[in-house]
C-alpha cells in the first residue's frame, strides 16, 4: 500500500525548514530530491571503493568496475534495452543529446532536413541548429496549439523523403503535455528517418519500452528521477550507435593508440571517454531500484490524483489561467495569475517556503507562443501531499494580495 508519510520519511530534506516555514518542494521537474536508499549508496562508494574503473587490477578497482557495470545492466532492464551495450552513460540529457547531433554532422548533408516540435526544451533545439549550422540542413518545426500539443496533421505534412532524423520530448518540461511519441516513430520511420527521444521529464513518471517504442535513441537524466546530478543515459539502437563517430577522443575509449592510427574501442566504451561519474552512475542504479520498488503504476497514479486536485483548487483563484490543459498531461502545472509578473509571485511564496519555478523553463518558443515572459510552474512528485498544494493556494491568494 502506498502511504506518502511513510514515503516522505525517505527524504531526509522534507523535513528541513526554508525561511523558517516546513519546505514545500514543488520544483520536481527541474530537478527531484533524493531518497536516503541513494544518499547511502553515495556514502558507500566513497567511503568503501572508490576507485577508477576498467583500469586496475586491483581489488577495489574490480569493485567499482562491477558495480558500475552492475549499474548499467539495471538501467537496460529498466528501459527494456536488448543489449547492455546500448545503453551509455553520458552526464544527462544535453550530453545524450549533443552526441547524437555531433554524431549526425558526418551522416547529413544539404538537403536533408530535421524535424523537432514546438514544445522542446532548449537543450533540444539548439544542437540541432547548430548541426544544421555545420550540414545546411534545414530545420522544421511541429507547431503546437492552444492546449499545448503537437498539431499531428501539421507533422504528416513536414515528413519527406529528405526528413533524415526527428527529435520529441517525450514530455514536455514546460507544461507537462504527454507527446503521441508512438504515433511520431512509426510515422517517421515510415519515411526513413531516426528517431530520438528525449526523456527527461517522462522518467521520473512512466517506465518506457524501447524496444515496444522502437525508438533508435531515448535519453535522460538521473536528477530528475531521484538520483544525482551530473549522470544520465543515452539509449541507443546497436546499428545506430555503430554508425556514429566517437563524440569526444580520450582515455576508455580506445582500443590501440599509435600517432599513425588509433582504433575505438567496442560499445559502449567508444562514447565513454576520460573517468565517468563512476559513482553517478552506481547511484543511478539505486534510483531505479528505489522508483521500481514503489512502482510506477503507483506513482502514476497518485501524481494524477494531485494533479486533479492543484487543478481544481488552483482554478478557484480569480484570474488564474493554466497553460497547457492536455488531456495527456503529467503532474506538472504552468500558470499565471492575472497580470502580476510571476518572478513576483515566486519571491513571495518562497518567503513562505514554497519552492516553486518561474521563467520561461528552459522553453523561449512556448512562452512566444502564448506571449507572456514566463509562467509560475509547480510540479509534483510521488512525495508531495494535498495538505501541501492547500498550502500553495493559501501563498497564492497571500501574494496576490501583497501585490494589488
Ligand atoms: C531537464 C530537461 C532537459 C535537460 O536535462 P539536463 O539534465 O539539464 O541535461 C532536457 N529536456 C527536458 C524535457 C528536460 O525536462
Amino acid at each position: 500500500m502506498f502511504n506518502v508519510e511513510n514515503i516522505r520519511q525517505d527524504f531526509p530534506i522534507l523535513s528541513r525548514k526554508v525561511n523558517g516555514q516546513p519546505l514545500v518542494y514543488f520544483d520536481n521537474a527541474a530537478t527531484s530530491q533524493t531518497p536516503q536508499q541513494v544518499i547511502d549508496v553515495i556514502v558507500d562508494y566513497y567511503s568503501n571503493y572508490n576507485a577508477n574503473i576498467h583500469r586496475g587490477v586491483h581489488s577495489l578497482s574490480q569493485e567499482a568496475t562491477d558495480k558500475y557495470e552492475a549499474a548499467r545492466h539495471k538501467i537496460q532492464h529498466h528501459f527494456n534495452a536488448e543489449k547492455a551495450h546500448e545503453i551509455i552513460l553520458t552526464s544527462g540529457t544535453t550530453h545524450g543529446i549533443n552526441l547524437v547531433a555531433s554524431g549526425f554532422t558526418s551522416l547529413l548533408s544539404a538537403s536533408d532536413e530535421i524535424i523537432v516540435s514546438a514544445l522542446e526544451h532548449h537543450s533540444n533545439i539548439v544542437p540541432w541548429q547548430m548541426l544544421c549550422e555545420k550540414t545546411g540542413a534545414t530545420l522544421k518545426v511541429i507547431p503546437m496549439n492552444d492546449e499545448g500539443e503537437l498539431v499531428m496533421s501539421a507533422f504528416d505534412e513536414l515528413l519527406s523523403d529528405n526528413t533524415k532524423l526527428v527529435f520529441v520530448n517525450h514530455i514536455s518540461n514546460a507544461l507537462g503535455t504527454i507527446n503521441p511519441i508512438e504515433d511520431i516513430i512509426k510515422k517517421a520511420h515510415q519515411v526513413g528517418a531516426a528517431v530520438l527521444i528525449d526523456g527527461a521529464q517522462a522518467c521520473p513518471h512512466i517506465k518506457p519500452d524501447v524496444q515496444a517504442l522502437d525508438v533508435d535513441f531515448y535519453v535522460a537524466s538521473a536528477h530528475k528521477m531521484c538520483g544525482p546530478t551530473g549522470v544520465g543515459m543515452l539509449y541507443g539502437k546497436e546499428k545506430w550507435l555503430n554508425k556514429l563517430p566517437p563524440y569526444q577522443g580520450g582515455g576508455e575509449m580506445i582500443a590501440e593508440v599509435t600517432f599513425e592510427k588509433t582504433t575505438y574501442a567496442d560499445l559502449p566504451h567508444k562514447f565513454e571517454a576520460g573517468t565517468p561519474n563512476i559513482c553517478g552512475g552506481i547511484a543511478f542504479g539505486a534510483a531505479i531500484d528505489y522508483l521500481n520498488s514503489i512502482g510506477f503504476d503507483t506513482i502514476a497514479r497518485y501524481e494524477n490524483e494531485l494533479l486533479d486536485y492543484a487543478t481544481k483548487q488552483l482554478l478557484t483563484i480569480e484570474g488564474l489561467k493554466i497553460y497547457g490543459t492536455s488531456q495527456h498531461k503529467t503532474s506538472v502545472i504552468s500558470f499565471n495569475i492575472g497580470t502580476i509578473h510571476p518572478y513576483d509571485i515566486g519571491t513571495i511564496v518562497d518567503k513562505l517556503g514554497i519552492a516553486v519555478r518561474t521563467g520561461h523553463h528552459c522553453a523561449q518558443p512556448i512562452m512566444d507562443y502564448y506571449k507572456i515572459p514566463g509562467t509560475i510552474r509547480a510540479s509534483f512528485a510521488f512525495y508531495n501531499t494535498k495538505a501541501e498544494i492547500d498550502k500553495l493556494v493559501n501563498a497564492l491568494k497571500k501574494a496576490i494580495e501583497m501585490l494589488s
